[in-house]
């Protein structure tokens, strides 16, 4: 019997992904099924970025770029830094890499000893507790709910940092729950996480563009500066500007931290794919304008899907400030159904609703299901009408 490393037995293979090709299976299978797993985003991606990638291809920038971006891309990542989120940074501190999930993977095996403990509060996205786990590391879950927005409070932090806490991971706006700490909120976070000076932080900005709250986007470090030389930022343009396929994503941190990750990724991929760094380089030197139209219907399927999902008996959903998932507790209808597992629950709804949804126990918080709102408005509606009818 053909043996597998320990390190491969002990993570498990994407749920999201697991979720999007159950549901394609059955599609293929003759059945009516409407994919609410997928978490990219449903438009295409703008013509100047597809554009200057075609030119790329058409001038034969097709070869091996430098391992951390070609310098083009990394000077449109800085201004993007500077302009929006006034963060300086130099080239040997940045590391363009494929998508934001090997930046955070080589973040893991760059930083990361065996045993050592990474703070993520739950819910997370999904990748990040397995990605500890390869790395050898322990993920320390902090669960939230809806009583606090699914954000984390400072007691919260500050009680699950032991003397082998390394790493604190942020993610705001949240993948799954969309919600977005405050500047305040932040700031007490920092305050915390100044009295361990050795706790280095990740935030993990991909939905920065996705927004829609009321105040202002903010990360650990533009809300505490002297965070700075601790925080890694992490961001990309797969979410922002409907890019999933190129696989671009980069991090933003210490020069000896960013040079580690090079190192690993310069044993494992090398560069990301130079065309798809081109037409990056195309999207930030372009600005957010081509993105404003995406998150004007993000915001549009939002208000109505909460809205409607609050009509199901048995779901209630808080308001999201950016991403494009909802994230409805189910636990009363599950108590209803009288099914105790939310898996179960998300494949009643499969089968019986034709409806494809990733259950909360994947992101760390059971009885939650999330619904991503990348997808037409009269998809939405076809989908609650859909669980609705199987519910009651
Ligand atoms: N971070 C978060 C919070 C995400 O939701 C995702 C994608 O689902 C990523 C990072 C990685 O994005 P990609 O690797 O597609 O650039």
């Amino acid at each position: 019997d053909l043996q597998l490393s320990d390190r491969v037995q002990q993570i498990k293979p994407s749920p999201t992904l697991a979720v999007t090709n159950r549901a394609a299976e059955l599609k293929a299978a003759g059945k009516d099924i409407i994919g609410l797993g997928a978490g990219e985003p449903d438009f295409d991606t703008p013509d100047h970025i597809k554009q200057a990638a075609i030119k790329a291809i058409e001038s034969g920038f097709t070869k091996y770029t430098a391992v951390d971006g070609t310098p083009g891309l990394k000077k449109a990542i800085i201004e993007k830094l500077k302009n929006d989120n006034n963060l300086s940074y130099e080239a040997n501190q940045i590391l363009v890499s494929c998508g934001g999930k090997q930046s955070f993977f080589n973040l893991a095996l760059a930083y990361i000893n065996k045993g050592d403990e990474v703070v993520i509060p739950a819910p997370y996205w999904v990748s990040y507790p397995d990605m500890v786990i390869i790395a050898e590391g322990v993920p320390v879950c902090i669960e939230t709910d809806e009583s606090t927005r699914f954000k984390i409070t400072p007691e919260q932090l500050e009680a699950a940092i032991t003397d082998k806490t390394r790493l604190v991971v942020l993610n705001s706006p949240s993948n799954p729950s969309g919600v977005a700490y405050t500047k305040e909120e932040l700031q007490a976070l920092g305050a915390v996480l100044r009295k361990y000076p050795n706790v280095l932080i990740a935030t993990d900005d991909m939905y920065e563009y996705i927004w829609w709250a009321d105040f202002a986007f903010e990360n650990i470090v533009t809300a505490c500066p002297d965070l700075y030389d601790r925080t890694i930022v992490l961001n990309g343009v797969s979410k922002a500007y409907s890019m999933t396929g190129w696989r671009i994503g980069y991090a933003a941190g210490p020069a000896k931290l960013i040079g580690a990750m090079k190192k690993v990724q310069s044993q494992s991929t090398s560069n990301p794919t130079s065309i798809s760094q081109v037409a990056a380089e195309a999207a930030l030197n372009g600005g957010r304008d081509c993105v404003l139209p995406m998150v004007k219907a993000f915001k549009e399927r939002h208000d109505y899907l909460i809205a409607a999902l609050n009509t199901i008996p048995g779901f209630s959903c808080i308001e999201g400030d950016g991403a494009f998932y909802a994230y409805p507790s189910v636990k009363e209808a599950m108590k209803t159904a009288g099914i105790e597992s939310d898996v179960e629950f998300a494949e009643k709804l499969l089968l019986e609703a034709g409806v494809a949804l990733v259950p909360g126990s994947a992101f760390g918080t059971p009885g939650y299901m999330r619904l991503s709102f990348a997808t037409s408005m009269d998809v939405l509606k076809d989908a609650v009408a859909r669980i609705k009818k199987v519910l009651s």
